[in-house]
């Protein structure tokens, strides 16, 4: 009797698993392990919020896996260490895991190969285009999305693979308890692991999503980032279920499917760009704390600012388009460093992801990939033009909600006193710091 190990990291789904379908494919028994490596928390990737999405998400594993006969194996500790002693314990001849992008992932590689040999054997699943298949000739990796872009079109796609059925797994694997949610998470955070995510997928409707994507009272986005971050599911077989609808809803969800594998692909290629400027431009930003921590607190008296870092903070989630405002905001208006509010999205975001958030973060810093470093998102045009009738404003900051019409986004217009802090910049001063508008 063969028997291989399958390391769940952050791939953590039955369906479309390629490190899981190659395991039940080249051996009669899969032990399948997740390790929580206190690693991990030493690298600060695993704030409340996630570490809930997380607990959800293996209990959710761990049942789908008891569904087909099998059951999850939990081990704490060294992640090289713990997965050597488990291959050891079952005989494993062979172990799959799923290919990272982040200098994390590569360390945990390195150390996973060098406790295991050529047992050890890495999959490509975390992207519908794997980093590095596609490149520029002469360079390791695309630094502009257009060109990305075509190239991602006509990239080779792997066939999806299906969900097993049973799964065989070796007798008496010790394992460790599954963890629980921990204390002083958002309030309302979305349920974690593969069913909440099918569940999700078959509930959303991507017809109207080119039409109303940035339209923030809407939230007609997918929800999907911490389904997709965890690997509850596959961004194949989501742009493959895209791809096969058609139509403008499913297209547009499909191109920022390749930005998600734009921004991986150029962390995998620098992984340094997760804490230094992509293409550093000099910039001298400006410290203020108290500033800094008005941002975070959503007190800068700019509503639709404030009203996406009030959504960050109750849900963990913030709608894309609040994301590029708020992150402007800092970082062009306040003219802070993209590092302490990336930071801040980390920490909060159940979806967050170091390739993602930090090189969106310096995208809009026009420290990263934009071809218009300069760009700025002025609040109020942003606000109007995003948030027309104040729903999303009104949603999210209740003590504006009885202003009317628009001056909920311009609240310093209103007579009378409010329980809302003035803003940080004055109005007019506002529109002297913007040179270019968006
Ligand atoms: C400052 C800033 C920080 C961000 N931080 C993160 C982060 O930590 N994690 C994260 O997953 N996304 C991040 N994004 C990208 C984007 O805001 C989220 O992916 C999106 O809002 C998630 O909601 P959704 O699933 O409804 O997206 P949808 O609009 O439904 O899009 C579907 C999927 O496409 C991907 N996607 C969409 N937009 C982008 C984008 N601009 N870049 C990369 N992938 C994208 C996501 O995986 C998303 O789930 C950030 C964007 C900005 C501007």
């Amino acid at each position: 009797m063969s028997t291989a190990v399958v390391l769940f990291t952050q791939d953590l789904r039955l369906h479309d698993n390629p490190a899981l379908h190659a395991a039940r494919t080249g051996a009669d028994r899969v032990l399948p392990l997740f390790v929580l490596d206190p690693a991990v928390d030493r690298a600060d990737f695993a704030p409340p919020n996630r570490r809930a999405f997380l607990a959800d998400a293996l209990a959710d594993l761990d049942r789908s896996l008891r569904a087909a006969g099998s059951r999850l194996v939990l081990r704490h500790g060294d992640t090289a260490e713990q997965t050597a002693r488990a291959a050891a314990e079952c005989d494993a001849t062979t172990v799959h895991t799923a290919a990272g992008v982040s200098a994390f992932a590569t360390r945990r590689e390195t150390a996973l190969r060098r406790a295991l040999g050529d047992r050890l054997h890495l999959h490509d699943g975390l992207t519908v285009v794997p980093a590095g298949a596609v490149t520029p000739a002469g360079r390791d990796h695309y630094a502009v999305f257009t060109p990305y872009l075509h190239a991602w079109q006509q990239a080779h796609r792997r066939p999806l693979l299906p969900a097993p059925r049973t799964l065989a797994t070796p007798d008496h694997p010790h394992g460790d308890p599954l963890p629980t949610a921990p204390a002083g998470t958002s309030p309302a955070l979305p349920p974690g692991g593969e069913r909440a995510a099918r569940r999700r997928l078959r509930a959303w409707d991507a017809d109207d999503y080119d039409r109303l994507h940035d339209d923030l009272a809407a939230d007609a986005t997918s929800r999907l980032s911490p389904y997709l971050h965890f690997g509850c599911l596959s961004a194949a077989e989501l742009a493959h279920r895209a791809a096969t609808r058609g139509g403008p809803g499913a297209d547009a969800l499909v191109r920022q499917l390749a930005w998600r594998d734009f921004h991986h692909q150029v962390l995998a290629a620098r992984p340094a760009a997760a804490h230094t400027d992509y293409r550093p431009r000099g910039t001298r930003w400006h410290h203020d704390d108290q500033e800094l921590q008005a941002w975070r607190e959503g007190r800068t008296g700019y509503p639709v600012v404030d009203a996406g870092m009030r959504q960050l903070a109750h849900e963990g989630w913030m709608h894309n388009r609040a994301r590029l405002i708020t992150a402007s905001f800092l970082t062009k208006t306040l003219r802070h460093d993209w590092r302490p509010g990336a930071a801040h999205f980390l920490h909060l975001l159940v979806d967050g992801d170091l390739a993602n958030n930090q090189l969106n973060w310096q995208w809009i810093a026009g420290t990263g990939n934009d071809t218009r470093p300069n760009r700025v998102l002025n609040p109020l045009r942003q606000a109007e033009r995003y948030d027309p009738d104040g729903s999303y404003v009104r949603r999210w900051l209740p003590e504006l909600a009885h202003l009317p019409g628009r001056t909920v986004h311009q609240p310093w217009t209103h007579d009378g006193p409010l329980d809302y802090p003035d803003p940080l910049i004055p109005p007019d001063a506002l529109t002297a710091r913007i040179h270019a508008t968006g």
